[in-house]
């Protein structure tokens, strides 16, 4: 393929990718931004493949083959919950590619180039394999954190700023080492030391954030693997990449920033690492007599409310209740009733992942409401149902400033006339706090796995 119809193909799959972009940013236009992506990344792949800078099918093909299996094999099996966890393994491999396009750069001796491109080239892999290595480790953390196989918890050096600092100081130091030592052909010790000063801060920097801030880091790792793919586009001069990287890069920083005001965070200390863990203090322990209730009263109460309001989190994604929850709605709104669901920017275990629940189960989008468009209104809400969501529904991040979660905007439930929850214990979710929600004299709490309930509820307002 000549190089410019490569180039062209590079425009439109660009295009396409900011078409995607603009269309993930709205329920309606969703499905055709993900079509636009998948078109995008299609003619870019053919045209990288058809261009010179391939000089061996066979690997390139076997590469492609093995890859393309294991990513239709992970996402076939994946659980809807388990997709924050798969997001944040894909993550490490971009880093994990970066730093080894680094390196593979830094070994080319065919490259001939010389003077002021040497050094930019340099430096193009220098940052590379940096950014590649915090985010591969730091990935590496987030996916043990999100699929607990290490604890949530917030792991706290003493001193631990001085010890991002001193890390900081080193990269820099190393850096201008390698690029003294890379002009006469050497500089393999400070690239190596800086990559493993590199991977040391992503797993200090992940390891130091409390459970209850995991989206934001998240979307930074989100962040983080776009430049890491930016730079390798610089190292590889493939402008695509450069531009792809781009776009992920800034999507994903202006949705971490998205996320830090959700949560009442600085964006600037998440970057640093090591926040959300509260002044230290102990959170309250919840103290006081649980009101139980069963499918029946619900149903009654549900049927004499005029305004009801829904709150979906963590628990109606491992639940699967979003169908029955529309059906609910449907026989509900049919009967007359205002039901609206609440959405807290943090529900569930990532960004907008109540959304895509809902939308899934066809529930119209022009009863759905961000956190912002309702808060104000619980007054008004005769019968809130909280289905399997807890730490967005915690009163103690308005009231109790020693709570890990404290600071955190959330839905204000108990504000409305009475409210029902849908769990299947008194256990505390992902932030590991009680919550007095549940203790509160206008709450009911109805015991079990949401779905099933749900369906008793639907059966008792059907009889
Ligand atoms: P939580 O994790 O706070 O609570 C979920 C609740 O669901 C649990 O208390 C659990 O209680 C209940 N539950 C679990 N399974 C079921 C079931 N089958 N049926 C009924 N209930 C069930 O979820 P929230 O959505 O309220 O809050 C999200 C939390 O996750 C926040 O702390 C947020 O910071 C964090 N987070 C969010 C990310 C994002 O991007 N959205 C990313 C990473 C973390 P029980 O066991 O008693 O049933």
């Amino acid at each position: 393929m000549s190089q410019s119809l490569v180039t062209m193909s590079y425009i439109i799959a660009t295009i396409l990718f900011i078409l995607s972009l603009s269309g993930l940013s709205n329920q309606e236009t969703a499905r055709r931004g993900n079509y636009f992506g998948m078109l995008g990344m299609a003619i870019a792949i053919v045209a990288t493949v058809l261009s010179d800078s391939v000089n061996s099918y066979v690997i390139l093909i076997l590469a492609l083959l093995i890859g393309g299996s294991i990513g239709v094999k992970a996402a076939l099996k994946v659980e809807m919950t388990q997709m924050p966890e798969l997001v944040a393994i894909m993550h490490s491999l971009v880093g994990m590619a970066a730093v080894l396009v680094g390196y593979a750069n830094f070994m080319d001796s065919s490259s001939n180039l010389a003077g002021v491109e040497k050094i930019i080239h340099e430096v193009e892999i220098y940052i590379g394999i940096l950014i590649g290595a915090v985010t591969f480790s730091g990935s590496v953390i987030a996916f043990c954190k999100l699929s607990e196989k290490i604890s949530g918890k917030p792991m706290l050096l003493p001193a631990r700023h001085w010890l991002n600092l001193g890390l900081l100081i080193a990269a820099i130091v190393l850096g201008q080492l390698f690029l003294s030592q890379a002009e006469t052909g050497g500089g393999t010790l400070p690239l190596l030391l800086m990559t493993v000063v590199a991977l040391a801060f992503g797993v200090h920097m992940v390891m130091a954030i409390g459970g209850a801030d995991m989206p934001v880091v998240v979307s930074m790792l989100n962040s983080y693997s776009g430049w890491a793919a930016a730079a390798t586009g610089f190292m590889l001069s493939n402008d695509l990449l450069i531009v792809t990287g781009a776009l992920v890069g800034s999507s994903g920083a202006i949705l971490s920033y998205i996320m830090c005001r959700a949560m009442n965070r600085h964006f600037l200390s998440v970057i640093a690492g090591g926040f959300g863990t509260g002044s230290g203090g102990e959170a309250a322990v919840v103290e006081g007599e649980v009101q139980p209730i069963d499918a029946e009263e619900t149903a009654k109460l549900l049927l004499a409310a005029k305004n009801i309001m829904i709150i979906p989190g963590y628990g109606m994604a491992v639940a699967q209740a979003q169908h029955t929850v529309n059906e609910i709605t449907k026989l509900l709104r049919d009967k007359g009733k205002k039901v609206g669901f609440g959405i807290h920017p943090v529900a569930g275990r990532m960004p907008g992942h109540m959304n895509v629940l809902l939308a899934e189960a066809k529930v119209p989008y022009d009863i759905v409401y961000e956190m912002d468009e309702i808060n104000e209104d619980w007054a008004h809400v005769d019968v809130s149902i909280v289905i399997g969501a807890n730490d967005i529904v915690n009163p103690s991040a308005l009231d109790d400033p020693n709570s890990p979660i404290a600071g955190m905007p959330v839905l204000e439930c108990w504000k409305g006339e009475t409210t029902i929850v849908l769990k299947r214990s008194m256990a505390s979710g992902y932030a590991g706090v009680g919550n007095p929600l549940f203790v509160l004299e206008n709450t009911r709490m109805l015991f079990g796995d949401a779905n099933a309930t749900m369906q008793a509820v639907l059966k008792a307002l059907k009889g």
